[in-house]
């Protein structure tokens, strides 16, 4: 097999941080949201992220409230629990990748509002959406995209094994 070493994914995720998004997501029939915390790196002039934490928003339940009231409101709250897990990793680098929210039974794809929060809270070309289905067990991973017609495309990621506490 000829192996590119120019490839690198644009998502890289820990174990335990996918592990935790969906072990939430699978309690609940309600549509759940949190954010994506990490580091932006760059290779060869691309940028990838990698996740390594992720923030729990437990006041989001619907997406129509979540997508004008709910990141509005708990923004100042997120960035605490950010600047915590900033000094708990010993990285003042650490920021939000993106967000995470269930799409119990409806599949994984970005609505239209998703794709409007998409652009609104998470606008940088590194910010991504992950989406989980806790029903069909299925998750995907997408950014903006502004030459789709629907404004976003899937990304694919690595899983990056053993788990970092
Ligand atoms: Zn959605």
């Amino acid at each position: 097999m000829l192996i590119n070493r120019d490839f690198i994914f644009p998502v890289y995720i820990y174990e335990n941080v996918l592990e935790v998004v969906k072990d939430i997501c699978n309690k609940s029939n309600f549509e759940l949201f949190g954010y994506l915390v990490g580091n932006v790196s760059e290779w060869n002039g691309k940028k990838y992220v990698i996740i390594t934490d992720q923030l729990y928003n437990e006041n989001a339940v619907d997406s129509q409230q979540y997508f004008t009231s709910q990141i509005n409101g708990t923004a100042g709250n997120f960035n605490t629990v950010l600047k915590g897990i900033r000094e708990i990793r010993g990285d003042d680098d650490l920021c939000i990748l993106g967000w995470w929210h269930s799409h119990p039974d409806f599949g994984c794809f970005l609505s239209t509002t998703d794709v409007h929060t998409q652009r609104f809270f998470f606008p940088e070309s590194y910010q991504v959406a992950l989406i989980v289905d806790p029903i069909r067990k299925e998750y995907s991973f997408f950014t903006l995209d502004d030459s789709s017609k629907e404004g976003y495309k899937e990304i694919s990621h690595a899983i990056i094994s053993p788990k970092i506490d």
